[in-house]
């Protein structure tokens, strides 16, 4: 006789095959996995613990946990992640948000309050998530996200609407070749790739491979965003405009010099410490 599958053999097994294929916090990614598998949020897993599973739930439970096993981010197996308590959608044309994002989106939301309609630009906005939470949050601002990948801006249009956020357009630019935008803008964000080739090509981080890796790094130095930037924005921005943007552990020498002799910058740390967001504005 077939062997019969419980939520809780589930859990026991795949926490060990995970463990096993060096995926790290093994448990939560069988959870969530199961979760998604059986349309149910983790705790319900385990007051149904002892519950048999159905041939249709296995196969589907099997799927993805083949996948996960290869490396490929729990995020796409699942389809969606959280950012800023929104539910976005992503797909290997997109970054997977980070929670160090979040911080730049949270900065941005204590320095502008949402009396003051904004005119924001979101530069690379992969699945929308910085430019739809900007709206979500600052509901009488206008959020415009621009991105090189028409298949990245398929996926922020879907999470806009997702997200009941109206006050948002998204359009397919190149920003490094096409990048007279006009010079109102009160603030200009983006998390641009700013790996650079050689630290891409050495990590050893399996589960980036699976991203796309125009949003990762600029097969230059990790600076060619920044120095396109540094280059535009002053003619970009409202004489008030501020810049917000997120960088590597280690790129805050460099950003300083190549920002310092147009504008102010202020570099914030992220939750491990890092210089990881810089803010900006124009000398006065
Ligand atoms: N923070 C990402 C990582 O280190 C990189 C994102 C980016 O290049 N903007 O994996």
């Amino acid at each position: 006789m077939e062997k019969i599958w419980k939520i809780i053999d589930i859990i026991n097994w795949g926490k060990d095959y995970f463990a096993n294929k060096d995926i790290e916090s093994p448990r939560l990614n069988i959870e969530l996995i199961l979760g998604k598998a059986l349309n149910c949020d983790r705790v319900n897993l385990y007051t149904r613990y002892d519950l048999p599973l159905q041939p249709d739930e296995l196969s589907k439970i099997r799927e993805m946990v083949i996948r996960r096993s290869k490396h490929e981010p729990l995020q796409y197996i699942l389809g969606s992640t959280s950012f800023m308590g929104l539910e976005i959608n992503v797909n290997e044309n997109v970054l997977i948000p980070r929670p160090e994002t979040e911080e730049l989106v949270s900065l941005i939301l204590q320095n502008h309050n949402n009396k003051k309609p904004l005119k924001i630009l979101d530069i690379g906005t992969g699945s929308g998530a910085i430019a739809i939470s900007l709206a979500k949050f600052l509901d009488d601002s206008e959020v415009l996200g621009i991105d090189v990948s028409d298949s990245a801006i398929a996926v922020a249009k879907h999470n806009a609407v997702k997200n009941g956020v109206k006050n948002i357009r998204f359009e397919k630019k190149d920003f490094l070749t096409n990048c007279n935008f006009s010079g109102n803008w009160c603030v200009l964000v983006s998390n641009p790739p700013y790996i650079s080739k050689k630290e891409f090509e050495q990590s050893d981080e399996r589960e980036l491979f699976y991203e796309p890796r125009v949003a990762l790094t600029d097969d230059g130095d990790g600076l060619l965003f920044y120095r396109k930037f540094a280059e535009v924005f002053k003619d970009m921005m409202t004489s008030d405009g501020r810049f917000y943007l997120e960088i590597a552990y280690n790129q805050a020498a460099d950003i300083q010099e190549i920002f310092e002799a147009d504008y102010d910058l202020q570099f914030h740390k992220d939750f491990a410490g890092h210089l990881r967001i810089v803010e900006g504005c124009v000398k006065k």
